[in-house]
C-alpha cells in the first residue's frame, strides 16, 4: 500500500517523464532527470517547461504540488471548500483532490 506522498510523487513523475519524452532539443530523456525534477519545489519550474505541458498536465501538476504542501501542513484530505474530511476512497483514487465529492459536484454545476 503506497502512501499518499508516494502516489503524489509518482503522478508528478509521470507528468515530468512525459514532458522529458516530448522534449525536442537533443537531450536523451533519462529516468533520473525526471526524478530530480520531481523532487524540486514547484516554483523552480521554468516558464518554458510549463508552457510545454498541456493544460490538463499543468493543472494536475499544480494540484499535485498543492496536495504535497497540504501533506506537509497536516491539512491534507480536508475539503478546501467546506473543510470536512474527504472520503478515504476518493483520496486513494485521486490523492490530489481539493474538494469532497459534494463540493466537487457543486463546482461542476457552477454552483460554487
Ligand atoms: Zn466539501
Amino acid at each position: 500500500m503506497k502512501t499518499y506522498r508516494e502516489r503524489l510523487l509518482q503522478k508528478k513523475h509521470e507528468i515530468l517523464e512525459a514532458y522529458q519524452k516530448n522534449k525536442t532539443y537533443g537531450m536523451e530523456a533519462d529516468e533520473n532527470g525526471a526524478q530530480d525534477l520531481a523532487d524540486k519545489a514547484s516554483n523552480s519550474y521554468t516558464k518554458e517547461f510549463l508552457f510545454s505541458l498541456s493544460n490538463s498536465e499543468r493543472d494536475t501538476l499544480q494540484l499535485v504540488d498543492e496536495a504535497l504542501v497540504r501533506l506537509e501542513g497536516h491539512n491534507f484530505g480536508v475539503c478546501v471548500v467546506c473543510e470536512d474530511e474527504m472520503d478515504k476512497k476518493r483520496l486513494e483514487a485521486v490523492p490530489w483532490a481539493q474538494r469532497c465529492i459534494s463540493c466537487q459536484e457543486k463546482q461542476e454545476q457552477g454552483l460554487l
